[in-house]
């Protein structure tokens, strides 16, 4: 295997570490700790298991979570309601609606009851307005996580974390990662092409990339013929095979033969995503203390 592993979960942690050491500046000014809602709707096995998962490191960093369970059958008016409160609570600082939502709730609606400066999932239409105009506000947690392990892998390769003028290919255009992380490698200077299931030529546009996110939800369907040399690999897709085994949608193997740094699934994204959160609310609890 010629790759370096770029370790997602080495990450994580080296950056939850930081945020505890500012959570711990932060505390005496704020005047407790910084709070976290998290929202889950309905039961979902995988849900109940992120939630959980996001409650034990946000308590680990020194963040208070705050878990709000919601029947299925909720309706759309009780959860906007719920979201409504939870904004205009001056102790929450952020608010994580755990989606996907059970059918036939209005997930949309829901996410425009979370105010903008609460909102650390940065799906808020106005936070995704902020993006693209390129001003400051919070980052989408996935594309945010997708950024700073490129430059983990730069650095993994002795080189420095400028992405200025790379080529950069991303491969899924949905609002959660493939569209704002493609803002988010324009915002660094890289030169972005955006594919999608309509797209010719995958695996030529694919090896040019200096820079490859996969965000398809396509079992292992990048093989190494996508893969330019010497590239940074970043694989988004968590996927289920039948016998159980969770793979990406990079042929790891195949990919590693190629590329010069790559995430593995799981361990890669995963984690940093959830580290991207936990950042976002210490940053939403820090900008009060700005404003006093
Ligand atoms: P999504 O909403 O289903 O979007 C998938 C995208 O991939 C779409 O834009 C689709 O194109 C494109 N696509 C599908 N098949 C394709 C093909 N054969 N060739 C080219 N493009 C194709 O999925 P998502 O929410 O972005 O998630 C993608 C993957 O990332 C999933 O496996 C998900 O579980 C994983 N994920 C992981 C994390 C994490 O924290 N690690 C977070 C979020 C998501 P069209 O638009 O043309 O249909």
């Amino acid at each position: 295997m010629a790759a370096k592993i770029i370790n997602g979960k080495e990450l994580s942690k080296t950056t939850r570490a930081a945020l505890k050491t500012r959570v711990q500046e932060l505390e005496p000014k704020l005047g407790r700790a910084p709070k976290l809602a998290v929202v889950l709707v309905g039961e979902d096995p995988a849900s109940q298991v992120y939630v959980a998962s996001k409650s034990k490191l946000a308590k680990k960093c020194g963040i208070e979570p705050v878990d709000i369970k919601l029947d299925a059958d909720v309706s759309d008016e009780e959860l906007q309601e719920k979201l409504t409160e939870l904004s205009s609570d001056p102790t929450v600082d952020g608010i994580l609606l755990q989606l996907p939502l059970p059918k036939g709730l209005d997930e949309y609606s829901a996410l425009l009851k979370i105010s903008p400066d609460k909102d650390v999932d940065g799906l808020h239409h106005s936070n995704q307005g902020l993006l693209m105009r390129g001003a400051p506000a919070h980052r989408p947690c996935t594309p945010k996580g997708c950024i700073e392990l490129v430059k983990e892998g730069r650095k993994l390769l002795g080189l420095d974390t400028n992405l200025s003028g790379l080529s950069a290919v991303v491969l899924g255009r949905s609002v959660l990662v493939g569209k704002p992380v493609a803002l988010m490698l324009l915002e660094e200077n890289c030169t972005v092409t955006l594919c999608h299931s309509r797209s010719k030529d995958l695996a030529k546009i694919c090896r040019e990339a200096d820079v490859l996110v996969a965000a398809v939800g396509r079992p292992e369907m990048l093989g190494g013929d996508y893969i330019k040399p010497g590239s940074i690999v970043i694989d988004v897709g968590i996927n289920r095979l039948d016998d159980g085994r969770l793979v990406g949608d990079v042929n790891f193997s195949e990919a590693a033969e190629v590329a010069a740094a790559i995430t593995p699934v799981p361990g890669g994204v995963g984690p940093m995503t959830i580290a991207m959160l936990l950042s976002n609310t210490v940053s939403a609890a820090a900008s009060k203390i700005d404003q006093t």
